[in-house]
């Protein structure tokens, strides 16, 4: 049995609330893409978060995992969290203001093939989207993962893989339309080169604002330096040579902000562990335990401490 053209048209009318106005493919794979709520959208913060969703019964991408679904779970809206990304300038050389603009924009990965068994179900269909197409946007904007310990002054870090870097470019916006004088750097590690869905954008950043640097970081390129992860970055001194040329005085956690988006495995959050009671890391060591080493702290909601490194992980 399957469902009828009027079940999707009631279906599609009664639970979708949004429409895609912009839509971009860097490559089949990775994706920006703006929608415009049909309700008047809140404001909120730089680094903050909503969610989009499709039903089952929309078409998936070729290519994607495939996927068996009964009747009536074809019939279920499917809804995933995505950082609300920003493309930075508006005309010419200024800086967009998201109070501004009445749609929200998003970047995306899609997601073939699951290696934890279960079939991925929302960026198959994501991917087959078209300007004037419908969805669904939560109302809700939310997340911690925001700007709001960061002081005027402060050298502020973004540390991403692939599309970790979204709410990142939204707090890079902010920072450098009001005005922020401390030094901001970004580095985003991704497989190839093609990844970097706004190298440009930051490139022409770069070039306009002399407190910014941004470090592209490939791990299966054949590029000059040879495969950079983060951590490595980290490690080899080479993030706090890049902020002296900058001319902060390194990663000085008296006076430095790190956010780290994208890979759990980049990050490295710890976690209490049952048999000991202890907070222990994650192995191979994360971004926050070579941080930690060096006398930052990391946010934790569970123990109340707001520390200087914040970070928001994907999965
Ligand atoms: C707060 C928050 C914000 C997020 N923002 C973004 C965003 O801006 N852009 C974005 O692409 N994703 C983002 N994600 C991930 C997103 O919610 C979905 O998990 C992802 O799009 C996969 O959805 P799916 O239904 O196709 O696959 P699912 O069935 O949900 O499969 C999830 C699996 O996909 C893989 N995966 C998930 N996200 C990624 C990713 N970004 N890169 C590589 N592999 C991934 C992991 O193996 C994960 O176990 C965010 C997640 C959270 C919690």
């Amino acid at each position: 049995m399957s469902l009828t053209e009027e079940q999707i048209r009631e279906f599609r009318s009664k639970r979708y609330n949004a429409t895609v106005t912009h839509l971009e493919k860097r490559h089949d794979d990775l994706l920006v893409v703006r929608v415009k709520p049909d309700f008047t959208r809140t404001n909120y913060h730089a680094g903050q978060y909503c969610t989009l969703g499709l039903a089952n019964f929309e078409e998936r991408a070729e290519g994607c995992q495939l996927e068996s679904l009964s009747v009536d779970d074809q019939l279920k809206l499917v809804r995933r969290s995505y950082s609300i990304s920003s493309s930075v300038f508006r005309e010419g050389d200024s800086l967009r203001d998201p109070a501004d603009d009445d749609w929200l924009e998003f970047y995306i990965v899609l997601v073939r093939e699951n290696i934890d068994g279960r079939v991925p179900a929302l960026t198959p269909r994501l991917f087959n989207l078209r300007v004037g197409d419908r969805l669904s946007v939560g109302e809700k904007i939310t997340g911690h993962f925001t700007l709001s310990a960061v002081q005027p002054g402060n050298t502020v870090v973004f540390l991403s893989t692939g599309t970790g870097e979204a709410p990142h470019n939204s707090m890079l916006a902010d920072l450098l339309r009001t005005g922020h004088t401390g030094k901001i750097l970004a580095a985003c590690c991704v497989r190839y080169q093609k990844d970097l869905g706004y190298l440009e954008t930051q490139e022409r950043l770069m070039k306009l604002h002399p407190q910014y640097q941004y470090l592209a970081l490939t791990t299966r390129e054949a590029s000059r330096k040879g495969k950079v992860y983060i951590q490595d970055l980290i490690s080899c001194g080479e993030l706090d040579n890049h902020l002296i040329e900058l001319g902060a005085v390194g990663l000085d956690p008296a006076n430095t902000h790190v956010f780290l988006c994208g890979n759990p495995k980049m990050i490295g959050i710890p976690a209490k562990s049952k048999e000991t009671g202890l907070w222990e890391y994650p192995q191979p060591p994360g971004v926050i335990e070579i941080l930690e080493a060096r006398g930052f702290r990391a946010d934790n909601p569970m123990l109340k401490i707001e520390g200087n490194i914040h970070f928001e992980k994907y999965w």
